[in-house]
């Protein structure tokens, strides 16, 4: 695994009511809020295609419609 990586997440992190449950209290809860390109969450980051750029996303941040890079 490469140090130094993190989250590149561009988009504005919010946790949505009801959704706690589906993450990890410890290594990805309390990362969920946070602002552009400010994700601490380093919890099985990938990279991710979004937009046509290849950015690595923690496992908070990846959505469907990001497509993994293998
Ligand atoms: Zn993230
Ligand atoms: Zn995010």
């Amino acid at each position: 695994m490469e140090k130094n990586i993190k989250c590149e997440c561009d988009e504005i992190g919010k946790l949505k009511s009801g959704m706690e449950s589906l993450y990890n209290k410890e290594n990805e809860l309390p990362f969920v809020n946070h602002k552009p390109n400010e994700c601490k969450c380093t919890n099985d980051l990938k990279q991710y295609i979004r937009n046509g750029k290849k950015l690595w996303l923690c496992s908070c941040c990846c959505l469907s419609s990001d497509e993994e890079v293998k």
